[in-house]
């Protein structure tokens, strides 16, 4: 029998399976999609199941090490995915595997020494061999040469061992046996008198309920009154927010979207769900998978990213308790391993999670939805590249079942297809709650200026703040951009302190005096003097999150600020704890694109939001859409519940009509006018685009290779075919590694899958990038 292998080497050379002799005593446990150990080189790794069949090609075989699961990790759905993504992708295809598995389902690799004589060792060398004669690879690399040598003697081998990342827990468990063995302590006594109402129970909950020691346990075990059992347990996540499961009646408008869905549950279709913010989306979605249960199907819902939607969380966790998985960065290794367990083994129906959900291994799905469709965290960038779209519109084709993308700001592709019915459209026009939607102010921040107002507030953002703070209402205030300022400028000679690494400029940051790089990580110290003219006058120019936050605190002293962005939500569960914290007793939530979704807070009445602009101008075709998306998002957090909201967008441009039509709530007229732009500058949905970024340390090498493969690209793809570059983008040099990017437009292609990954074959020398439907350009 041979077994057709992945193995889990990312080399572009080996992304194809290999074949392994499959040993006398695997054959009747061997099966596709399990994960095992095969020697490669000189080396052990891991490998996943292919196919399994009677003949190969190939002569001299190895065989497969050991098997290192029962069940399958992979499905035989999960295979055919991997292999779909892979036609469409230059990402090697055990990355997708690898992306689709908890990480401690992965290999963990280790090189080892072994000694066969260590006396034949130098003294301080011998002593770091253990008594089996083993040593880490690590511990030594001071000693390489003398290494070196004894290998060549053959008196050291180097080994190499794949192990599996820890992964169940296990706690004992007491069971009585017999409660009628006569006993002389008064603690016994009372262990038997529990159990005898409670016949098992956890040994630490024993022990700390009844105060009893180990030796108290241990000798009732020893006389055969209780058994000692090891059970697996699951790692318990926890939530502050409660488990909330309020029921409401549907209204119209909501009633006529469930019908058409529910009426249309066994069939494959995507729809798209454009409902305004507080629509009622979610109730539908919760209404359809409770309908998807009852047939004793199965659910996944993503969410851009979990803990900014707690209250999504709690309502999911009241409406579906223990029958939910939830899948997202903020787990430990060993949670999400749980949590993935309870889906593989069909311990819940419903998965709840951020882009890598998408793949959780359930095998008989009845619904996905995706909240939020237009985010661009759906979409991997690193590989191995991937769009959970693609991957939903697999599932939804294999299962014959709906798919739901769930929007209050679509994204104009999605809308475009909704519009050329390739999706069906399903519109939700007002509040579910009646509620109005909030009034919006647009303040010129020009004219402020004018009038000699230097704060970083309008007049009338300041004013409405003081009124809710007197009411004891809640505001959140928006502003895209962390630190303190966003660049350092010397005010003699106008020099900006770059980063030395990348072509960007560096911001400072107060909390550790030092200037950042955002790029790279770089850091170095607050100068005094200008590094170029050595002037001592140097000015903080822009504002970043930490700047505001010191800035209110000094004007609103009595007010307690939030502050949530990246520097404020490194640790465990930060998310969660600062929502908490704004919802129980703050006044004001400050943050960055972080706070504009999915939050439902009934006391925020004001949304301000500080430089809508900020992003307008980047080079980024979708800047004007992700600027809309993001002000109506974040408008959408006031007044959602009985007290009437307001929001104030502060810019630098306020004809704007991506300011405007934010302002008015007016999706459709803002939908028009970026297709007529789109359309004129050649962007989709009218041509796709594929973007190819070279990388090297040399600026030359860069530019000469993108030369080649262009030429390559014009003899191979269709001549109506645009291809742009290669040129130096404007943030050139990352890292002190450069950039030249390629761009290609066209309409159709039947070739084009096919001649990006020749091109990725054929450089595969030199790293290059290939990234469809890019969003930075
Ligand atoms: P969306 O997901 O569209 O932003 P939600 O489903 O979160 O909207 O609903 C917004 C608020 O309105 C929630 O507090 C929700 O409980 C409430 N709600 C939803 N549907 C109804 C309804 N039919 N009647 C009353 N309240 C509703
Ligand atoms: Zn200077
Ligand atoms: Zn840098």
């Amino acid at each position: 029998m041979i077994a057709s292998i992945l193995v889990d080497v990312k080399a572009k050379q080996v992304d194809k399976t290999f074949d392994y002799l499959v040993p006398h005593k695997f054959e009747n446990v061997i099966e596709i999609g399990q994960r095992v150990k095969v020697p490669f080189g000189p080396r052990l790794v891991m490998g996943y199941i292919i196919n399994i069949k009677q003949k190969s090609d190939f002569d001299r075989l190895r065989y497969i090490k050991e098997i290192l699961d029962i069940e399958p990790s992979l499905t035989k759905e999960l295979l055919q995915i991997g292999n779909e993504l892979s036609i469409s992708n230059t990402s090697p295809l055990v990355s997708i595997y690898q992306v689709m598995l908890p990480r401690a389902l992965k290999g963990k690799y280790k090189k080892l020494l072994q000694v066969k004589e260590s006396s034949l060792l130098p003294l301080d060398l011998a002593l770091k061999f253990n008594k089996n004669g083993i040593c880490d690879y690590k511990e030594i690399t001071d000693y390489l040469p003398e290494i070196k040598k004894q290998i060549k003697q053959e008196n050291i081998e180097v080994i190499y061992q794949v192990e599996q990342y820890n992964k169940e827990r296990f706690l004992k468990k007491l069971t009585l046996l017999h409660s009628d063995v006569p006993l002389r302590g008064e603690k016994q006594k009372l262990v038997v008198e529990y159990l005898k109402s409670n016949p098992s129970e956890y040994k630490r909950n024993i022990m700390h309920l009844l105060g009893v020691s180990h030796p108290t346990i241990k000798s009732l075990i020893d006389k055969g009154v209780i058994k000692e059992d090891k059970v697996e347990i699951y790692r318990e996540v926890e939530s502050m927010y409660e488990a909330n499961n309020k029921r409401v009646i549907l209204n119209q408008e909501q009633e006529k979207v469930y019908h058409t869905l529910k009426n249309n549950l066994n069939q494959k279709e995507t729809y798209l769900l454009h409902g305004v913010t507080g629509s009622g989306k979610t109730e539908i979605y919760l209404n359809i998978i409770e309908d998807v249960l009852k047939q004793g199907k199965e659910a996944i819902m993503l969410v851009p990213e979990i803990s900014l939607t707690p209250m999504m969380v709690s309502r999911f966790k009241g409406r579906f308790g223990d029958d939910v998985a939830l899948l997202h960065s903020g787990l430990s290794v060993g949670e999400k391993y749980d949590e993935w367990r309870k889906i593989r083994r069909k311990e819940v129906s419903v998965c709840v999670g951020a882009r890598s959900a998408i793949f959780a291994p359930f095998e008989n799905l009845g619904v996905i939805i995706i909240d939020e469709e237009h985010t661009e965290s759906y979409k991997q960038e690193d590989n191995p590249k991937y769009h959970a779209l693609d991957v939903a519109k697999f599932r939804s084709e294999y299962y014959n079942i709906p798919l739901i993308l769930g929007s209050a700001t679509p994204s104009v592709d999605s809308y475009y297809k909704a519009l050329n019915h390739e999706y069906t459209l399903l519109e939700m026009k007002l509040r579910a709650n009646k509620q109005t939607m909030p009034a919006t102010y647009v303040e010129d921040m020009r004219y402020e200026f004018k009038g000699g107002n230097r704060s970083i507030f309008s007049k009338k953002l300041e004013e409405l703040i003081l009124d809710r703070l007197e009411k004891k209402e809640q505001i959140m205030l928006l502003l895209n951009r962390r630190g303190h300022s966003t660049f350092v400028m010397c005010r003699s000679c106008g020099e900006v302190i770059m980063c030395p690494n990348c072509d960007i400029s560096l911001t400072y940051h107060e909390y550790d005096q030092t200037l950042h790089c955002h790029y790279c990580g770089h850091k170095e110290h607050n100068p005094d003097m200008c590094p170029s003219c050595s002037s001592p006058h140097i000015r903080y120019m822009g504002i970043g999150t930490e700047r505001v936050e010191e800035y209110i605190k000094n004007t609103f002293k009595d007010a307690k600020v939030i502050r949530m962005d990246r520097d404020t939500t490194t640790y465990k569960n930060a998310h969660e704890k600062l929502l908490y914290e704004f919802e129980h007793e703050g006044d004001i939530l400050l943050g960055t694109q972080m706070i504009a979704k999915g939050l439902d807070f009934p006391k925020v009445s004001l949304v301000g939001v500080l430089a809508a602009d900020m992003n307008l101008n980047l080079p980024d075709y979708k800047a004007i859409e992700k600027t809309f998306q993001l002000l109506t998002q974040v408008s959408g957090r006031a007044g959602r519940h009985e007290i009437v909201g307001e929001v104030v967008i502060q810019t630098y441009n306020p004809d704007h009509y991506a300011i405007l039509n934010a302002k008015d709530h007016d999706y459709h007229t803002f939908y028009e006018t970026e297709m007529k732009i789109r359309k004129l500058a050649g962007y989709t949905p009218f041509l796709n685009i594929v973007q190819i970024i070279i990388t090297d340390k040399e600026v030359r090498n860069v530019l000469n290779i993108g030369q080649k493969i262009k030429l390559d690209l014009r003899h191979q793809l269709e001549d109506d075919t645009l291809i742009l570059g290669p040129v130096l983008p404007k943030i050139a040099r990352i890292n002190n590694i450069y950039r030249a990017q390629l761009i290609i437009k066209y309409k159709e292609s039947k070739v084009i899958d096919k001649v990006l990954k020749d091109i990725y074959q054929k450089y595969s020398d030199y790293a290059i990038a290939i990234d469809k439907n890019p969003s930075l350009l």
